[in-house]
């Protein structure tokens, strides 16, 4: 044990706290001091991290909180987290990352709730963890012939961040001697002195998986004092300008892009910009905090999905590129983007940061979530079905959702050099200290965001002036703030709050109006004649669990299958939000996820013909929060078509979709949407592939509409060597494919050359005369790409048209 353990006094001490509080029996018998640094940031925070026993918040975050503590990290076991630090390899290559991630939240979560089940696991895990550490300092799970290739630095930055966290917060010294024997280990291994290893090419995305232990170097400097952890966190900030490294901060600087940043994947870059803010508190660097601001402006503006988070296939992609599926928004892209404006926040004090907290944490947290906290998404799409599992297996998201939802009370109420400051609206009850160390108490009573009204009803023991920051959203143009039945006149300050300065007194009541109303988002881009609705702060989807039991007469219960309406079969019924009568009304028993929770009715339309519903039908149907969408298992949606007249006059809308070698029930080859796709991909050669729709009735068809699916490595075009895809048409109902067109139009494609498309690419065959069509296919010879052994196209949509 070192010298600086020794030292170390008793962290839970007892805190004289006021006996002014509202509701004294709330009151924690001690508040959890976390272990002090030995190095001042020189760059003091603008608002204060909370500690999380400080806020205990109990409405809809705050069940989802106690969810996560209790139905996952309590519950998840302790032999499954070690497995491969006690057996070496582990069973997947960043199999390692799981436990340190799981001490981190476990340890956040465990100072919010106190709950000693949770306490005694953490204590066990951070003792049997350390227990695995070989004589050096290697804490990974790789065999001693395969270390520093993969993802070993990446463990070993988890272990620290977790046991750094568990140390501060605990008050158990014993683990920080194994985080000083990991940084020495990585301080001898790496460097750019003679003799060393090059620590970008120690591990995956452009070294930046590496190099994201910044962040927990540069605590782990500030705990211990040790310069030489400094000096290894200055190194990698060199490694980064290497030739072949990332430039993460370089290329900031001249581009202030983050899709030109090393491979543009995106969690290992968003960690790398959370260790350089961390790096900034600590040195003052002004071009990291420049940025890192340059970083966030690029995401918010180009790069971020409404519900708030970035990445498809889990990469930064061209300005405005963001499909609604195509496996986007990774939950640990989610949680990081959550962390970098939580750091923001803190270290810039201004309310923009703390507005997309609130939209990422309402929306795609609590989305990837599920409502039990039992299990978590990995890619949380806009549209599709939420993929809930609580298999850790190569499941990097499954550890980072719980430190994203163990966060909430660290940020929701804060306190800075001027008094209280509210960034999330919740009920619940805050223990803050004042920066002189007066005790305040926040009380917050209500049910938002079902609610307008915020009541705040302040204790302290003797009145004291002192400023109430409030966030008024950026989307609420309209806020009310009352002081004991007063109301007064508020604006924004030049942070973003509207601010409250006065002498606060015992009992006083503040009553915050935030008027909750739908809006209208149009789609841009890929999302052209599409519209997404929020209401406040929600991001809503339709989905289709709700979906034709629109009756507010018919009893509740699951979807009535001869009545269900298909997603793919309903648009909004028109353009302007006052002709959607957007109304919210309580949620239905299977959305009723919190005593709050709400559905909202809107008018809606047909777009194919149902039984019973020619096109154009209008009707009622319910959306759901994001946060709920597809919690049953249904298929759900957040950008919705507008009428089908005002875009589209695709013949095949009604038909039934199908290809060769099916492998999906999807029907997004008539969805009208051209980012979603079906593959013929089984792994076997073909020689021949095609995609059809069938119609109840015949059509006459001029021209025929192919969308290219997806550009995969191996595979996913036609090979047009031998002759370019053919369109073909069933002229009878039971009649045989007969050949009417050729795609000319399709590129000069090969089996390994994809002729430069990528996906969603639109390939037109016009009739030399109309053909009537009780079905239309296109029929092709696929391609392998880089793997001959097998074959296969893809399909975004197959449409036609009479002229
Ligand atoms: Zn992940």
């Amino acid at each position: 044990m070192n010298d600086f353990i020794k030292g170390l006094q008793p962290l839970k001490c007892l805190v004289a706290l006021a006996a002014a509080s509202l509701i004294p029996s709330t009151l924690p018998a001690a508040e959890i001091v976390p272990l002090p640094e030995r190095i001042a940031p020189v760059v003091p925070d603008r608002q204060d991290f909370q500690v999380p026993d400080r806020v205990q918040l109990t409405g809809w975050l705050g069940q989802r909180i106690q969810a996560n503590e209790a139905n996952r990290l309590v519950k998840l076991d302790a032999a499954r987290l070690l497995e491969g630090y006690r057996k070496r390899p582990g069973r997947q290559s960043w199999d390692g990352e799981h436990v340190g991630k799981w001490l981190h939240a476990a340890t956040l979560a465990w100072a919010n709730t106190g709950d000693p089940a949770l306490r005694e696991k953490l204590d066990y895990i951070a003792a049997e963890l350390v227990k695995c550490q070989m004589p050096d300092g290697y804490l990974g799970t790789y065999t001693e012939d395969n270390r520093w290739r993969s993802w070993d630095v990446w463990a070993h930055k988890y272990n620290l961040l977790g046991l750094i966290t568990y140390v501060r917060y605990t008050g158990n010294p014993a683990p920080l001697a194994a985080c000083r024997r990991m940084a020495d280990l990585l301080g001898t291994t790496f460097g750019d002195e003679p003799g060393k290893r090059d620590i970008i090419k120690s591990g995956p995305q452009v070294g930046m998986a590496p190099t994201s232990v910044l962040e927990p170097m540069v605590l782990l400097y500030r705990l211990t004092g040790e310069p030489r952890y400094l000096a290894f966190c200055k190194y990698i900030l060199r490694a980064w300008e290497q030739p072949h490294g990332p430039k993460i901060i370089s290329t900031l600087l001249t581009t202030k892009r983050v899709d030109k940043i090393g491979n543009g994947k995106a969690y290992e870059m968003i960690s790398c910009f959370n260790g350089i803010l961390e790096y900034y508190r600590t040195t003052g660097d002004p071009d990291a905090l420049q940025a890192c601001l340059y970083a966030w402006q690029d995401i918010v503006k180009y790069r971020l999905y409404l519900t708030g988070t970035a990445s498809y296939w889990e990469h930064f992609h061209d300005d405005y590129d963001l499909p609604n599926n195509n496996i986007m928004g990774e939950t640990c892209v989610t949680v990081t983007w959550l962390q970098f404006n939580a750091q923001l926040l803190r270290l810039t004090g201004e309310a923009r940061f703390a507005d997309q907290l609130e939209n990422v944490v309402l929306n795609q947290l609590l989305g990837a979530q599920q409502c039990d906290g039992a299990a978590w998404g990995y890619y949380v799409q806009l549209e599709g079905r939420k993929p809930y599992t609580s298999n850790l297996d190569g499941q990097c998201c499954l550890s980072s959702g719980p430190r994203g939802v163990a966060l909430i009370p660290t940020f929701a109420l804060t306190t800075d050099a001027e008094g209280v400051v509210v960034n999330l609206y919740e009920a619940g009850t805050a223990h803050l200290n004042l920066r002189d160390h007066t005790p305040i108490t926040i009380t917050t009573d209500t049910q938002y965001p079902r609610q307008e009204q915020i009541c705040l009803a302040v204790g302290l023991a003797e009145p004291k002036p002192f400023a109430i920051k409030l966030r008024v959203p950026t989307w609420c143009p309209n806020a009310t703030v009352k002081v004991n039945g007063q109301k007064l006149e508020t604006q924004r300050n030049g942070d973003g709050y509207v601010v409250i300065q006065r002498q606060w007194e015992k009992g006083d009541r503040l009553v915050l109006g935030l008027k909750l109303e739908p809006r209208l988002i149009a789609g841009d881009h890929s999302n052209l004649g599409k519209v997404a609705v929020m209401y406040g702060p929600l991001v809503l989807a339709a989905d289709e669990a709700l979906l034709g039991k629109t009756s507010p007469a018919k009893k509740q219960g699951p979807a009535d299958p001869e009545h269900a309406i298909p997603l793919n079969g309903i648009a909004v019924a028109s353009p302007e939000l006052a002709k959607l009568k957007v109304t919210p009304e309580p949620a239905p028993k299977e959305f009723k996820t919190w005593p709050g929770a709400q559905v909202f009715r809107i008018r809606a339309v047909t777009r194919r013909s149902l039984p019973n519903r020619p096109v154009g039908s209008a009707l009622d149907i319910r959306l759901v929060p994001f946060a709920d969408a597809g919690s049953t298992g249904a298929r759900y949606k957040v950008w919705l078509p507008l009428p089908r007249e005002l875009y589209s006059g695709n013949l095949l809308l009604d038909g039934q979709a199908s290809h060769s070698r099916q492998n999906t029930l999807e029907d997004s080859m008539t969805d009208e949407d051209f980012e979603t796709f079906v593959t013929t991909s089984d792994g076997k050669l073909a020689a021949e592939d095609w995609f059809a729709v069938e119609l109840n009735q015949p059509v006459t068809v001029k021209r025929v509409l192919f969308a290219h699916g997806k550009t995969l490595p191996d595979g996913g075009w036609f090979d047009a060597t031998a002759g370019k895809p053919r369109v073909q048409v069933k002229r009878t109902k039971d009649g045989d494919w007969e050949t009417v067109g050729e795609i000319t139009d399709y590129p000069a494609t090969t089996t390994k050359n994809s002729g430069e498309m990528e996906g969603g690419e639109h390939l037109v065959c016009k009739l030399p005369s109309p053909v009537q069509a009780w079905a239309v296919r296109v029929i092709g010879k696929p391609a392998s790409g880089n793997n001959p052994l097998q074959a296969f196209s893809s399909c975004a949509e197959l449409q036609a048209f009479s002229e």
